[in-house]
């Protein structure tokens, strides 16, 4: 098993066993297994699973930093949301706010904060759309 921590700006997020966590890299899909051999990882913004005992639990991640030591797994990420937790309709205020922000190209507004807000709020719509 894994022992896995995850902590975000607010604090402790979620503490639990995985028998596997299922991340997206910069590098690409990675399946962490116990016994790994210790990495540091960067982390898309994109899906994470994780397998907690009998659930398959899927969380949006924006972003962030896997350490894997010993077993041991710590995620710091500026945010995470189990799927259950995503508003779908806030997602969607989201994106239109940064399309809108993008779409201005004018100098009122940071383009690279733009574009990182358009991509949480995609990445929560389409794993809320379960895809
Ligand atoms: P918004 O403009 O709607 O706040 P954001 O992308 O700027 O979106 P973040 O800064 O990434 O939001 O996250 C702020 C907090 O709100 C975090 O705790 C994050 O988990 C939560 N959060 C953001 N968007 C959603 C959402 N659509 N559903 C559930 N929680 C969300």
């Amino acid at each position: 098993m894994i022992e896995v921590t995850i902590m975000t700006p607010n604090g402790l997020y979620k503490k639990t066993s995985a028998s596997i966590v299922n991340v997206v890299s910069e590098d690409g899909q990675r399946g962490i297994l116990p016994k790994h051999m210790p990495i540091v990882v960067s982390l898309k913004t994109s899906k994470l699973t994780m397998q907690e005992g009998d659930t398959r639990e899927t969380y949006a991640i924006s972003g962030g930093t896997l350490f894997m030591h010993d077993d041991q797994c710590t995620i710091l990420t500026p945010a995470i949301e189990n799927v259950k937790d995503i508003d779908l309709a806030r997602a969607q205020r989201a994106k239109e706010r940064a399309e809108k922000r993008l779409a201005a190209q004018d100098a009122t507004w940071d383009v690279a904060r733009a574009r990182s807000s358009m991509s949480r709020s995609l990445n929560r719509i389409k794993i809320k759309s379960g895809k």
